[in-house]
């Protein structure tokens, strides 16, 4: 057995073990996915950290304190507003607005413990894909350790606010043909073909750890939680959000399991349709919404993800563009603000609140995703601009 604080990787599926100084994705003999499991010290926290690396016992607990590349990541507020309430249709949901982070989506969170670690490995090299969010996390996270990035876009798929962040960070930016599945296709060749790239994805292990810190927060805050909603594309976060509530559980902090709400756009909803189908493998689709972070037609993490809403009793949620458009104008409206797919956790609640699936008096979190200032050529699009002559002509009238 492991002495305390020690971690290692585990396949999820035959349980094979790897030690965590192999550079490790995938299971060599079943190709599995792997995740970190970890014997837990008697402390949970970190004294002197705040946010993510607070919880470094339950996250890196072996990991020299020296190595930690951050930015301060984490600790993000809960909003609550009237006006979103109202339209959700629950009177006391609040909004985890992840877009605080420093790089302006959640993805930060996972991103200061993998490039920790690829530190750690000896990594000189960093390589994703990206709908844009991952890229501008690993590009920043890098160049702060001083490493290479490389980052694999969709060619014309990107939000531009997305990829000037990569760009002005110095990431190498390599354009692939079609969609972000492709590109993901490409990191695993890059992978395969050779050890000085260390992946930047979800597939890796170590940027679930970081992202468990979401629902740690939110359940350390929350004592009563029954919901937590979440936009859904490549299934790093649904798993996270398992993994962080069947960690507080085990450990005793929790006493009631919140269900998890993976909500997907409808024109990239694989994740759904295994689901709702009870299939027994995710069946990839040509993803096509509006939302480019959920944009995602073959997720890499399904079979985590599946198992931690099994896990939850959760459920998983389609919803319209129209109706994620809808909520992100409420969010807006409201000051609080988030990018697209951040609001599909908005309008998955309304959605399951209409059908009589969620009561107007269950305590519900959305988390919003990513910053208001992300893929915004969505909101340019119906800005309207009044003349300053029709402006003084009103007020004068
Ligand atoms: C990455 C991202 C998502 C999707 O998260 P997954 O872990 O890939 O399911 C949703 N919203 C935003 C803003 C993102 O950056
Ligand atoms: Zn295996």
């Amino acid at each position: 057995m492991a002495a305390n604080g020690e971690s290692w990787l585990s396949c999820i599926k035959c349980g094979q073990k790897y030690s965590i100084s192999r550079r490790k994705y995938i299971c060599d003999r079943c190709h599995g996915l792997l995740e970190v499991k970890h014997t837990f010290t008697e402390n949970f926290t970190e004294e002197g950290f705040r946010g993510v690396w607070h919880y470094k016992p339950l996250i890196h607990p072996s990991l020299e304190k020296a190595r930690i590349v951050s930015r301060g990541e984490g600790a993000t507020a809960l909003y609550s507003h009237d006006s979103v309430s109202e339209f959700a249709g629950i009177s006391g949901l609040r909004m985890k607005h992840e877009g605080e982070n420093p790089t302006g989506s959640f993805k930060d969170r996972g991103m200061t413990v993998a490039v920790s670690e690829a530190i750690r490995l000896g990594a000189t090299e960093t390589v994703c894909a990206s709908t844009g969010n991952t890229s501008a996390s690993a590009a920043s996270y890098s160049a702060l350790a001083g490493i290479k990035s490389n980052v694999l876009i969709p060619s014309g798929n990107v939000s531009p606010s997305k990829l000037s962040q990569a760009i002005a960070y110095g990431a190498r930016i390599i354009d692939t043909p079609g969609d972000f599945d492709m590109a993901m296709k490409n990191v695993a060749r890059i992978a395969e073909n050779s050890l000085d790239y260390y992946v930047l994805n979800s597939i890796n292990p170590w940027r679930v750890e970081g992202q468990k810190t979401i629902f740690f927060e939110i359940m350390n805050e929350l004592k009563e939680c029954r919901f937590i909603a979440l936009p859904a594309g490549n299934l790093g976060n649904t798993s996270a959000a398992g993994k962080a509530i069947r960690e507080f559980s085990e450990l005793g902090l929790i006493n009631d399991i919140p269900e998890i709400i993976s909500v997907q756009a409808e024109g990239a909803s694989p994740f759904y349709n295994l689901w709702a189908g009870g299939m027994e493998k995710l069946e990839p689709v040509k993803a096509s919404t509006i939302a480019s972070a959920i944009r995602i037609g073959n997720p890499v993490n399904w079979e985590k993800a599946i198992r931690e809403i099994r896990y939850t009793g959760g459920m998983v949620v389609t919803v319209s563009d129209r109706e994620i458009m809808e909520a992100k104008r409420v969010v807006d409206r409201s000051g609080i603000g988030c990018e697209p797919a951040s609001a599909a956790s908005v309008a998955g609640l309304k959605k399951l609140v209409d059908e009589g699936k969620i009561d107007r008096n269950d305590r519900a979190v959305a988390v919003l995703t990513g910053n208001i200032l992300k893929d915004t050529a969505s909101i340019m699009e119906d800005s309207a601009r009044i003349p300053m002559e029709t402006f003084m002509r009103e007020l004068l009238a």
